[in-house]
């Protein structure tokens, strides 16, 4: 924060009512996420009511843990003089009034940004290139929501010469908040797409949503080639506060760009013929426009071109990823290699908090570049790694050292990278956990490199965002009390079963769910602690049921014996779960067994009785709806049936992710949650609500020219009778690339392209016909993504996405990011 404030001007700031004896207490930290009260003798606790929990909850574990002062809604009702109280109606809306306070007493100029596409990479270009002269803030990561935007207010500090502040909006009516918060001096506006269409009535009221942003800039950057931008941005705006750039003459900048020897060339031209030329690495057509937005930034923020054609030459298409992945003799990578400012260590290092336990928490970390070091920083970067308690810190540098003398203990410097390198193998590293961060010149791709598990050039990447966006749009479809249980079976539908799992730990999800016994056993071994219950467990492997505290389903009076008797002789206790057939016919109870059923209960109350389920056989097709309500009532009458006989209140459970979105009345006390965690929507309905969770990626190995005629692949199946180009790509079907995509039924995108698939697929490569594209060798290639959406190509082949993700084999390494 800018400074300490009192809980005075923080209850002014927000219409709150203050009750406390001392109004003047000092606020140096305001916490959101009741697991970061690290330092809570100053900090201010702000209840926010999230999808899941109510913040109030916390409020007692936190006293104990010290924390003093708590912005709570009116409705709390404190225990007396436990600590000082801001009551409030909203507490989400006071929040970004404290926020509102804090911006207006940074008299800096603060540049906002928004649009569909590339403002987080905008944002981080421009900072990169400013802060190699001025002090600069910038929102964290993509921190631009109605909670992110005030908690990246709270990161500027005093001596902050300029603040670049994001702003993100899915739906209608939440840019005002934004705005005020905001208030940005200058805006720059990136594009308008398709994400959140479906938040707002249409692509324009989006659109005019978004430039709410800049009602009070002075100036606004934008680029005029979108012509639905460039009319409402003139509707709504005096030409004398816009700065215009396009492709084509007429906008204050005139933008050309030209190839040359591996670099491109971008020009621009002002009306009054002025010319600024700036030389770059960069070729694709997208990030040259981000960067052209980012050079008009700067030159609008005072930067001489050269200064910024400095800067420039620095740039790197920016991964702003937080990501995981693993490393070599089980070590959990967390890579942030391109983000190195202490707000961005502070996410990092919350990131590293919520993941699975390990042996040892390991920091790698560089001299921090921040322009003019302030004095502060090195102070801040020490507190904030004794209150992660890291278990060795190495850093890399000169100035670095000096958290040696700030009391951080376990700490070992290196004056480069290479002679950390070169020590690596000294450190003993081995299931530990390490967050890996540094500033860009410091090279540490070069230690993750090293840390790596190689395994081959295909990687799914799973998007954590997109899965906690899915489960809270599936939270918001169900009562607030209605538990979850997460199906994680098959490897998480592909996406790797215990990241996904700790991530559903994070979330709030309330129970897990496993096809088979060892899944559960892997899920216990890597520390995951939520009940889990195992679909189809085996005689065999009751020990492990028990051992690890999984819950096997029950699903017919011989099963229900065998663990009887099993437990029995054990003398141990079980908690079970019973499956009720009502017309999937695959496992469960049938109504003639439930004469047996209840009295095998009555005999064996060692065996207790979690919950009660069915599975629909056809929630996602609307033409069955008979036969599911059939299904369904058929359920009620069967738990009517049993409940008397059973001790305690197990659950009743029946639906899947397409009955939670058609059936919601039947929810009863839990849902099933599977594919739509993962962004798939089999019911059509809400298909552009979810956001798609991974993306399988590859790179090309080979490019050949082939002449006319020339066959392609086994079976000499590839034709390309008038010759052509193909890229070969090092991915087949023992990955899980489906051999039906064969000869033009699949293709990939290269460059956003389609690039369809030439010849057989063969076990561990394919070709693609390259012919009409610009591609050269180790270029990204999608195989299934956002823009090549999973259900299209499953059809294609007479399959259900399902089977795609699940198909994809584990030698295909997974990383897991934050975006
Ligand atoms: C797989 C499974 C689910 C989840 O189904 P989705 O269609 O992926 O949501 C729910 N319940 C049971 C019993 C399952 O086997």
């Amino acid at each position: 924060m800018s400074r300490p404030v009192t809980l005075k001007e923080l209850a002014t700031s927000c219409e709150g009512e203050l009750s406390c004896s001392d109004d003047q207490v000092l606020v140096a930290r305001i916490l959101v996420d009741s697991r970061l009260a690290f330092r809570p003798e100053n900090s201010l606790f702000v209840a926010l009511k999230g999808a899941k929990v109510d913040g109030t909850v916390f409020i007692p574990e936190l006293i104990k843990k010290g924390v003093k002062n708590f912005l709570v809604p009116a409705s709390y009702q404190p225990d007396p003089g436990s600590a000082a109280f801001i009551f409030v109606k909203d507490t989400r809306i006071a929040l970004q009034k404290i926020a509102e306070f804090l911006r207006s007493e940074f008299t800096q100029p603060v540049l906002g940004i928004t649009g569909s596409n590339g403002k987080t990479i905008v944002k981080e270009w421009l900072g990169q290139l400013l802060s190699l002269h001025y002090s600069v803030a910038k929102s964290p990561k993509s921190y631009n929501s109605q909670v992110g935007v005030p908690l990246s207010i709270f990161e500027i500090q005093p001596f902050h010469q300029v603040a670049i502040l994001e702003a993100g909006i899915s739906k209608t009516g939440e840019m005002s908040a934004l705005k005020q918060m905001i208030r940005p001096d200058i805006g720059l506006f990136t594009t308008i797409g398709s994400a959140h269409d479906a938040g707002f009535a249409d692509r324009e009221s989006k659109l005019r949503e978004k430039l709410l942003l800049f009602t009070a800039s002075k100036l606004l950057i934008y680029c005029q080639d979108q012509e639905m931008v460039h009319q409402i941005v003139q509707e709504m705006y005096p030409a004398d506060r816009l700065i215009s750039w396009s492709d084509h003459p007429g906008a204050d900048y005139t933008r050309s760009i030209q190839e040359k020897n591996g670099k491109t060339r971008i020009l621009l031209v002002k009306k009054d013929l002025s010319t600024y030329t700036f030389y770059t690495h960069i070729r694709d057509r997208a990030s040259l426009e981000n960067l052209t937005h980012t050079l008009l930034a700067a030159m609008t923020l005072g930067l001489s071109p050269k200064k910024i054609q400095q800067g420039v030459d620095q740039l790197r298409p920016v991964d702003m990823r937080l990501t995981l992945k693993d490393g070599l003799r089980g070590c959990l990578l967390i890579d942030d290699t391109y983000n190195h400012d202490v707000g961005g260590l502070r996410v990092a290092l919350e990131f590293m908090q919520q993941q699975r336990p390990k042996r040892r928490k390991i920091l790698i970390l560089s001299d921090f570049l921040q322009q003019g070091k302030p004095s502060w920083i090195y102070p801040e970067v020490a507190q904030l790694i004794l209150d992660y308690s890291l278990d060795l810190v190495l850093g890399v540098g000169k100035e670095i050292t000096h958290l040696q003398q700030l009391g951080v203990q376990n700490f070992q410097g290196f004056p480069t990278t290479e002679s950390l390198q070169k020590q690596l193998h000294t450190m003993d590293l081995a299931d530990d956990l390490l967050l890996i961060t540094g500033a860009r010149v410091f090279g540490f791709e070069r230690i993750i490199q090293q840390l790596q598990q190689r395994i081959h050039g295909t990687t799914l990447e799973i998007n954590l965002n997109a899965l906690t966006h899915n489960f809270n749009f599936y939270k918001r479809l169900i009562h607030p009390q209605t538990k979850v249980m997460v199906m994680v079976k098959a490897f998480a539908y592909g996406g790797g079963a215990p990241e996904i799992a700790n991530h559903l730990q994070t979330l709030g999800a309330d129970y897990l769910a496993v096809a088979f016994t060892d899944e559960g056993v892997a899920l216990r071994e890597k520390g995951i602690q939520l009940p889990i219950m195992v679909l189809n467990p085996l005689e065999a492997s009751l020990g492990h049921c028990l051992a690890y505290q999984l819950e096997p389903v029950v699903f017919s009076p011989e099963f229900f014996q065998t663990v009887a008797s099993w437990t029995a002789e054990k003398r141990a206790t079980l908690k079970i779960h019973l499956d009720l057939d009502t017309g999937m016919h695959r496992l469960g109870f049938e109504k003639t067994h439930l004469e047996v059923l209840k009295k095998l209960i009555r005999q064996h109350p060692q065996l207790q009785i979690a919950s009660l389920y069915t599975h629909l056989a056809a929630a996602d097709e609307t033409e069955e709806d008979s036969y599911t309500r059939s299904q369904l009532r058929a359920f009620e009458e069967m738990t009517a049936d049993l409940l008397p006989e059973i001790k305690g209140t197990p659950l009743l459970h029946a639906l899947n992710s397409a009955g939670i979105v058609s059936y919601p009345q039947h929810q009863y006390d839990l849902v099933r949650l599977g594919i739509g965690l993962y962004g798939v929507d089999v019911t059509g309905n809400h298909a552009s609500e979810l956001l798609p969770v991974s993306q399988l990626k590859t790179s090309i190995s080979q490019v050949k020219e082939l002449e006319a005629g020339c066959t392609i692949g086994y079976s000499r199946k590839g034709l390309l009778p008038r010759g052509g180009k193909i890229a070969t790509l090092p991915i087949g079907y023992a990955d899980g690339y489906d051999r039906r995509f064969s000869n033009g039924v699949g293709h990939v995108l290269i460059h956003g392209k389609k690039a369809p698939v030439i010849g057989n697929v063969c076990m561990d490569m394919v070709m693609v016909d390259v012919s009409d594209l610009d591609v050269s060798v180790g270029d990204e290639v999608l195989i299934y993504g956002a823009d090549i959406p999973l259900a299209p190509l499953a059809k294609k082949i007479g399959t259900i996405p399902y089977e795609l993700l699940t198909h994809i084999s584990s030698r295909v390494k997974r990383v897991y990011y934050l975006d």
